[in-house]
């Protein structure tokens, strides 16, 4: 081995054991953290990312069971459904996030968090590669190497600007806290600026023109809170220019929120109607400068829209050093790391990703379902009885829940009547259908499938079936309590990872919430406002956060926010 070991860093005692771990280095300089031949064998876990996933992940798992190590280059959670309210102030910015080092600490175990960027992962040689924050000068380069035995990818995902000229060099984001206090300070400047003297009208009516660009739940929650500020904390204080305020909401489908039920969608359109908010439907941003936004419509006729600030809000893209690993490893024409069920990046046995940067790779359903059919085939006659395609779906449901909805939606019409007048029809029962007949109505299942969400709770909900399964590894290894294997004998270890849909909500300013709850239920106005309070403050992952988002809304009922843009 050609790395010489250096200096033993520490050594603590963790979980009755004598833990030490060292520093060498690699070849090319850059630091190695491994675990000391001394301390007790257990398997080497890191997780990137402290995000919604990999924080949720953190929080379940048992850290004495592993020896853990996590990269991120920020050493605190931050809870982003409120980071709309931080940008005017309805909430502070240190009243939504939780330090790392305080969550990991409640856990049992030591669990070891270097902040740094991972810009490289080495599949091959079960290595990340990472760089500390700029600033941190470590080694000359600031460059150090983790091995794992296990790996969790829980990165996230970055703004999407499709390539779209000018969008980062003018444009705000609005997906880290960061983002959010310069909004808040960019919003007081235009203000600031617009009222100072000697501007003509029209650098006037620029400086007030605030666009957000994506009508999807962010960008329409950032414009109900800024509409909110300027109208009721804003407006005594700049009464010569608060008539030449405009907010602008460009988006390129035929509607807002098109990811909720058409009540919300048309709800939402028609209060932003009353309040003034423009929203311009069916126009795609082609070009940003400093002082104007080009948009094109369907018909493609060009406009330009002068104005003074611009928060763009059209999704998510993939981490370059996502998009490199993808590369690495054949999924290069993906959006997102597909994984299995069991959140395993495919292909790779011990690497794991969650939330915005894995997608659970759905098209796998027909190449199982193929798969099974060639088990159940035994004679190999190209038809399987009815009894035969009754067990082979409800292996298939177990695996796809997907599956089990279509088919209890019965959408699949015939197939599903047939197999439900087969039920305890002995006769029936050994009627043949052929493999292909059977193979074509399930092939709809593909089309119709949807990806889960890139959403929080996607995340913290695949961040805590990871850490369960890893914490039951060696008795589930002794007792496999999953589905059986297609490829190979015996049953999985786990249960698949299933989805639990809690609900959505999209506050639209003025006191008022559209909430879509499960069972197609849809509540909007004042009630669900004060549901959605209900439902953030307890989900704060701290009792001090909850206390300070609380005191914050409760001050911002009595004061207002504060509008001195520090
Ligand atoms: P993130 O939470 O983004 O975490 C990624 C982590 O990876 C971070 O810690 C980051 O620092 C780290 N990281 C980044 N690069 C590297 C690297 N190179 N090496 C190591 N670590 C790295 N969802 C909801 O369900 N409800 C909502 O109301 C809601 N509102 C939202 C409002 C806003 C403004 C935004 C931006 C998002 C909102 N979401 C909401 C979506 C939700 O925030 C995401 O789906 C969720 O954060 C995804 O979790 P994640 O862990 O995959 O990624």
């Amino acid at each position: 081995n050609s790395m010489v070991p250096k200096f033993v860093v520490l050594v603590a005692v963790s979980g009755g054991g004598v833990m030490a771990y060292s520093e060498s280095q690699s070849d090319h300089g850059a630091s190695i953290v491994e675990s000391s031949e001394t301390a007790p064998k257990r398997k080497k876990l890191v997780v990137l990312g402290t995000g919604w996933a990999g924080t949720s992940f953190l929080k379940n798992l048992d850290g004495s069971l592993y020896d853990v190590q996590v990269v991120s280059p920020r050493n605190y959670f931050s809870f982003t459904p409120l980071l709309p309210s931080v940008t005017c102030g309805t909430v502070e910015a240190r009243s939504i996030v939780e330090p790392v080092r305080k969550i990991i600490k409640k856990k049992t175990g030591e669990i070891r968090f270097w902040e740094a960027e991972c810009f490289k992962i080495d599949p091959v040689n079960k290595k990340v590669h990472c760089q500390a924050n700029a600033g941190t000068n470590l080694n000359g380069n600031g460059e150090f190497v983790v091995d794992y035995d296990y790996l969790v990818i829980a990165m996230g995902a970055r703004a999407n600007t499709f390539n779209t000229p000018g969008v980062v060099e003018h444009c705000h984001f609005l997906k880290e806290v960061e983002d959010a206090q310069k909004i808040r300070k960019s919003v007081i400047e235009s203000l600031e600026k617009a009222s100072l003297p000697n501007l003509s009208e029209e650098e006037r009516k620029r400086n007030l023109q605030f666009v957000i660009v994506g009508g999807g739940p962010t960008g329409i929650e950032f414009a109900a809170e800024l509409h909110d500020f300027l109208s009721e904390d804003v407006s005594k204080l700049y009464p010569n220019i608060h008539d030449l305020v405009r907010i602008t909401v460009i988006e390129a489908g035929e509607h807002i929120l098109s990811m909720f039920d058409k009540r919300i969608t048309s709800f939402a359109e028609q209060k932003f109607k009353r309040d003034g908010i423009e929203v311009k439907t069916g126009y795609r941003v082609t070009n940003v400068s400093d002082k104007t936004i080009t948009m094109m419509d369907r018909s493609k006729t060009v406009t330009d829209l002068p104005y003074g600030m611009a928060v763009w809000s059209t999704g998510i893209g993939t981490r370059p050093v996502i998009r490199s690993f993808m590369e690495q490893i054949g999924q290069a024409d993906r959006r997102a790391l597909a994984t299995d069920e069991w959140m395993r990046v495919q292909g790779l046995d011990n690497v794991y990703a969650l939330g915005d940067c894995a997608t659970i790779y759905q098209r796998k359903v027909m190449e199982d379902i193929s798969a099974i059919f060639k088990v159940a085939d035994k004679d190999n006659s190209g038809t399987l009885t009815i009894k035969e395609i009754q067990d082979v779906l409800g292996d298939i449901c177990e695996r796809y829940p997907q599956v089990e909805l279509y088919l209890k939606s019965r959408a699949m019409g015939d197939l599903v009547d047939l197999l439900n007048d087969a039920e305890g029809d002995e006769k029936k029962e050994d009627k043949e259908l052929s493999i292909e007949e059977f193979k074509n109505a399930l092939a709809q299942v593909d089309s119709q499938v949807k990806f889960l969400p890139a959403t929080a709770q996607v995340a913290a909900q695949q961040g805590e079936y990871l850490a369960k399964c890893f914490n039951r590894m060696k008795e589930c290894e002794a007792n496999p309590e999953g589905p059986l294997r297609m490829r190979g004998a015996g049953r999985h270890r786990f249960r698949p990872f299933r989805y639990k849909h809690f609900g959505s909500f999209a506050p639209l300013g003025g006191e008022q919430t559209a909430a879509e709850l499960p069972g197609d239920w849809i509540s909007i106005g004042h009630s669900s406002q004060w549901l959605w309070y209900s439902v953030y403050a307890s989900k704060q992952v701290s009792w001090r956060t909850r206390a300070l988002v609380i005191s914050d809304w409760t001050r911002r009922f009595i004061f207002g926010r504060d509008s001195s843009g520090i």
